[in-house]
């Protein structure tokens, strides 16, 4: 019996640990990339919000308006057939004095994506997305892509992942990655994608409220 318990919470334990790998990436990674941008330290109390996958009619216009209601700055990584799409949606980020950046044209994911591929999507991308920052969808890109692209741009991953877009989450744990893991120069990722809203507009609402509170403030990612 005691056996059994004590495996069982060794599994929790480690998955547990497993969820925490996925949600904020450990050392080892980021020193195995450190040509990455994983976070921005500072002491001011400064959080970065970014927000992949748009711009889209319903999520991102709700993001716009509930940003504004707290004074928050975000980055928008967008997908350049989205902006297409979307062309207002994609002004009003930088009109409302936002960040946007490059997420390839079609989503490309770089392991499955051959380079000369991969590199041709980003510079569609880049032809209407006006920006120095780059982040690889799925946060999959090869080294010999990666190189290319930091020749022009800055590559911005994070050290906070909400998962909002699995829906074996729900939205009070997603909110609880963004708690145990943020802290001041955090650059936390969301979705403006459907897949994501119900999880990303609660775990938002959270992370505005509670970090205000506090007093922290949310800042773009320079372009
Ligand atoms: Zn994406």
């Amino acid at each position: 019996m005691l056996i059994i318990n004590y495996s069982l919470t060794y599994l929790l334990k480690m998955q547990k640990k497993i969820s925490d790998i996925i949600v904020s990436p450990p050392k080892i990674v980021r020193s195995a990339f450190s040509s990455f941008t994983w976070e921005l330290p500072n002491e001011q109390n400064k959080i970065y919000l970014t927000f992949d996958d748009g711009p889209t009619p319903h999520q991102s216009l709700w993001i716009i308006k509930t940003l504004k209601q707290f004074n928050a700055k975000a980055t928008f990584f967008c997908v350049g057939n989205n902006v297409e799409k979307y062309p207002q949606i994609y002004n009003q980020f930088t009109e409302d004095n936002h960040s946007v950046g490059n997420h390839t044209f079609n989503h490309l994911n770089g392991f499955k994506t051959n380079y000369t591929d991969y590199i041709n999507n980003f510079i569609k991308a880049d032809k209407i997305i006006d920006s120095k920052l780059f982040r690889p969808p799925y946060g999959r890109i090869k080294k010999s892509q990666a190189k290319e692209i930091l020749n022009s741009k800055r590559i911005i991953m994070w050290n906070v992942l909400s998962l909002d877009y699995n829906n074996k989450i729900s939205p009070q744990q997603c909110f609880e990655n963004i708690k145990r893991h943020t802290k001041s120069g955090s650059i936390i990722v969301f979705h403006d994608n459907q897949k994501a809203e119900k999880n990303m507009k609660y775990a938002l609402q959270k992370t505005l409220e509670y970090y205000s509170d506090k007093n922290y403030i949310f800042e773009k990612i320079n372009n």
